[in-house]
């Protein structure tokens, strides 16, 4: 595998087939955030680079096989690739955490996940129905509802989880008939070429998949006007999102937007009441707030916790979270890495200096971390940050940090941590720890989020929808709203005894 990402060199461009340089020639240093030095060049693509893809992947859906080959087919090369992702895991896992910044762990647990998603979407189309068959009231006529591929997909996607993010758009759009362009961030570009190499190894005819390296104002931009592009599913934060939503919209393509989060944890007092249960909840906030560094779209970033609980639950969790072992990824016990870039840091540092000079309490981090043997002092490392005492005026409460940052709001009552939970502009994911079933259940029902999860954080199911309400976006990946996006409905009425309907005198 590595030597597949070694041969592409300055030709990661992948359109009909062949890999390429860009058009204009230009490179780009990909840097390991562990410590900021470039580890591979790739193509800096433009706006030219997208439309020779874009039409690769319009002559592939027009005339080529993809969008005619029988589901079971598809099915079946859907898992050849989930065999080689699980052949390549080591290589994978270990290039994505060099791309990122993540354990090589997590970066392992990645590409189980996105090999978990080639299988989910392969099982879908297999065991599905050709067709629905409505009872159209009459034996002379047969009507039928079918789905079809809705054509070229432009997918568009962020950095925190290259890979993983660009599968819950590739195997969709795959598995029902499409032919794409994929987009990944421009700094973490890694990975998704290397699955490119898969698929072709897997037998995707040429043109199905394409891939272009570039930044997301020309190459991404121009992926979501491009009149030949049918469907636009794009990844990242909100103010990309709206810009995509805006270039998709004169040409009336499908939009599935995914986009950033402010995700409250709630913590009744009642989960303390035990001391297992305490642990558990203290374990789990960190986990929510700090895994990847907090760069997780539905990190737990917002700890909401019962006014009684507050100093005995904030004391331990920020003695645990200043315990947490910074390093690059690869090493050994390293149990966060650093963020994924240097301007990443600072927006990092400046929402802290604004929460300090809106009257947030720092009870732990706050700062980079000193060098140490297991973390390069150029690497851009922030230490996990907990801050107390904020309330829901304040930016870093109101807007998506991403990065190692919690926040700390208290309650009283049920209603209070309700209205807490749901003020926020985004809705993508959102937890409650209750010992209370009943409360429990009760107020996941009350929020406002796409995904709740009671007594847990994070766990996702490639079986179940993924997405936001508000302004974390539009449409759902995963699950079988997750394929339907990557979907046209045709209705086919047939007249078995067509005869004149003389509507018209003549
Ligand atoms: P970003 O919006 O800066 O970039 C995302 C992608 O869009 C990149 O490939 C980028 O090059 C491209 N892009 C940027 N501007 C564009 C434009 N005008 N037109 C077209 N493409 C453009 O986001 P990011 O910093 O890479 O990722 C972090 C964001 O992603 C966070 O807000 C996070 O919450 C969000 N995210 C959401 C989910 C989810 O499932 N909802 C998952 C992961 C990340």
């Amino acid at each position: 595998m590595a030597d597949r990402t070694e041969r592409h060199g300055r030709a990661t461009i992948h359109a009909d087939g062949e890999w390429r340089e860009a058009v204009s020639g230009a490179t780009r240093e990909i840097l390991d955030p562990a410590d900021a030095r470039p580890f591979a060049v790739v193509a800096e693509g433009d706006a030219q680079d997208a439309d020779r893809a874009v039409t690769a992947a319009r002559h592939a859906f027009d005339h080529g096989p993809w969008p005619h080959t029988p589901a079971a087919e598809r099915a079946a090369l859907l898992r050849r690739v989930a065999a080689l992702l699980a052949r390549d895991r080591e290589e994978l896992g270990l290039l994505e955490s060099r791309d990122a910044g993540k354990t090589v762990e997590e970066g392992r647990v990645d590409i189980d996940c996105v090999a978990d998603a080639f299988r989910y979407f392969a099982d879908l189309v297999a065991a599905e129905a050709p067709g629905r068959v409505v009872d159209a009231g009459s034996a002379e006529i047969h009507s039928v509802v079918v789905h079809e591929p809705v054509g070229v997909c432009a997918l568009i996607t962020p950095w925190n989880y290259p890979l993983l993010q660009a599968s819950w758009k590739i195997a969709p759009a795959l598995a029902a008939g499409n032919t794409f362009v994929v987009k990944p961030s421009e700094i973490t570009p890694m990975t998704t070429i290397a699955l490119i190499g898969l698929l072709t190894e897997a037998g995707l005819p040429p043109g199905v998949a394409n891939l272009v390296t570039g930044p997301g104002h020309s190459v991404g931009a121009r992926l979501a006007e491009h009149p030949d592009v049918d469907l636009v599913s794009f990844t990242g934060g909100l103010t990309s999102g709206v810009k995509v939503a805006q270039a998709a919209a004169p040409t009336v393509k499908k939009v599935a937007l995914e986009l950033g989060g402010k995700n409250p944890n709630v913590v009744f007092a009642d989960v303390c009441a035990t001391d297992e249960g305490f642990d558990t909840a203290v374990d789990q906030a960190l986990n929510a707030a700090f895994i990847h560094s907090g760069q997780v779209c539905s990190a737990g970033a917002r700890l909401i916790v019962e006014e009684s609980v507050r100093d005995r639950f904030v004391t331990e969790l920020a003695d645990r979270a200043r315990r947490i072992r910074l390093g690059r990824g690869t090493e050994d016990g390293v149990e966060c890495g650093p963020l994924v870039s240097a301007a990443q840091r600072e927006k990092v540092e400046a929402y802290v200096a604004s929460a300090l000079a809106e009257g947030a309490v720092l009870r732990c981090g706050g700062r980079r971390p000193g060098p140490a043997p297991e973390r390069p002092a150029s690497g851009y490392f922030y230490e996990p940050t907990v801050l107390d005492a904020c309330h829901r005026d304040m930016k870093v409460v109101r807007e998506e940090v991403f990065g190692p940052v919690l926040t700390v709001e208290t309650f009283r009552t049920e209603e209070e941590a309700v209205r807490l939970a749901n003020d926020t502009q985004y809705g993508l994911a959102g937890a409650v720890w209750s010992a209370d079933t009943a409360r429990a259940r009760r107020v996941a029902s009350r929020l406002r989020h796409g995904t709740v999860w009671i007594n847990d954080f994070h766990p996702y199911l490639p079986q179940a929808e993924w997405g936001g309400f508000g302004r974390s976006g539009t449409g759902r990946e995963l699950g079988p709203a997750g394929l339907a996006e990557y979907r046209e409905t045709k209705h086919v009425y047939q007249n078995l005894a067509p005869r004149p309907v003389r509507w018209f005198a003549g």
